[in-house]
């Protein structure tokens, strides 16, 4: 099998206003992404996402899709999709960084794979060590607190058994938006809080202890992402449970976190960390330091929250019974895939079944999606 041409499709997707996300790292209205389509001589045909956001990691739509067609499409045609170990590091070698953009990539070349073999991303990768069934929680951004609460209600009776709310920026009504939505869910109901780096050392070391009645399940990422010996800092100054997510984009970055004791859980993705496999990489690293893993999110559309969920799938080291997941991006757009759009009940998320990332999508369906005046290779 030979791949024959690599496609983009840069893709505007509006977030559904009512779930309109504001975090301390700023606003996430609009989601402009590429879609990746791999073709081979053997017709079959593997799909990508590439989630970039300019504020999360300096990707653009424009830079991405420059990068593919004009560095990574080099690296794949002519070349056979199961040498994808080869072809990434090859990847690799020709572009640093650029994580979201090399995840989209691999995330076609895997599909193929497992399309060919006909067995799904997470047989290829290991098997699967979690249910197919996958506990997520649902994120709330920084909402006025009434709002918040009403929210963070609905989803609990639609069966979520875990809610995530951003703060940061206004101790008060950051303070006051998880005490109502602490009120309206109960005490069984898993609560966690997300800084996005937000608050200073200093600040963090006066305001987690302030949260403490609330029980909150851990505060995620209080600190600035570059900043691993505050987070440490922070860490033992307050006792609290901490997850780094901003701060772990690389292998080398998740050694620096275990190192410093800087975190009790470390937030993976395939994106951030540029593929499923590298992911798996600082997943297995965490769990060998005792370290346990969970899966963060940047508002995945169903391509990308497959990958997501094959990844989880074949993670021992992701709790996710303990930790319910942050695999929730579809929940926030209203256009799905025509096919097979990938299913959530009950506060759970299903990994699609089928061969490959098990999500269909056809050229025709992206054009009413297509950027207008975006860089079209
Ligand atoms: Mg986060």
């Amino acid at each position: 099998m030979k791949i024959t041409a690599v496609k983009t499709f840069p893709i505007t997707l509006t977030v559904k206003p009512e779930f309109y996300i504001v975090s301390s790292a700023g606003p996430h209205a609009i989601s402009r992404y590429v879609i990746v389509a791999i073709h081979t001589d053997e017709g079959l045909v593997g799909w990508g996402e590439a989630t970039v956001v300019p504020l999360w990691s300096g990707e653009t739509q424009g830079g991405a899709t420059a990068l593919i067609q004009d560095y990574f499409a080099k690296c794949v045609i002519g070349r056979d999709p199961r040498d994808y170990k080869t072809l990434l590091q090859e990847m690799d070698a020709s572009a640093l960084d650029n994580h979201f953009t090399k995840a989209a990539v691999e995330m076609a070349l895997l599909d193929l794979v497992g399309k060919k073999e006909q067995k799904p991303i997470y047989e290829l990768i290991g098997g699967a060590k979690n249910s197919l069934q996958i506990p997520i929680k649902f994120s709330i951004g920084l909402r006025e607190p009434e709002d918040a609460a009403q929210i963070a209600s609905t989803k609990v009776q639609e069966g979520f058994t875990a809610i995530k709310l951003k703060v940061g920026p206004d101790p008060e009504k950051d303070l006051l938006r998880v005490r109502l939505v602490r009120e309206a869910i109960g005490d069984k109901i898993k609560l966690n809080v997300d800084t996005n780096g937000g608050w200073s050392v200093e600040q963090a070391i006066h305001e987690i202890p302030r949260y403490e009645k609330f029980n909150l399940a851990y505060v995620e990422q209080p600190t600035p992402r570059w900043d691993i010996d505050g987070l440490a800092k922070v860490r033992s100054a307050t006792g609290a449970k901490i997850m780094a997510d901003e701060g772990v984009f690389s292998y080398w970055q998740a050694e620096e976190v275990i190192r410093k004791q800087a975190a009790d859980l470390i937030s993976i993705y395939p994106g951030k960390n540029g593929g499923i496999l590298k992911s798996q990489q600082i997943c297995q690293l965490a769990e060998s330091a005792g370290v346990g893993c969970h899966l963060g999110s940047n508002l995945e559309w169903d391509i990308g929250t497959a990958a997501m969920c094959h990844l989880t799938v074949a993670s021992k080291n992701v709790p996710v019974k303990t930790f319910p997941v942050d695999i929730l991006g579809p929940l926030y757009y209203s256009v799905k895939p025509q096919q097979k759009p990938i299913c959530f009940q009950n506060g759970h998320v299903f990994c699609p079944e089928g061969h490959g990332l098990g999500v269909e999508i056809s050229e025709e369906e992206l054009k009413p999606l297509a950027t207008p005046n975006a860089r079209q290779s």
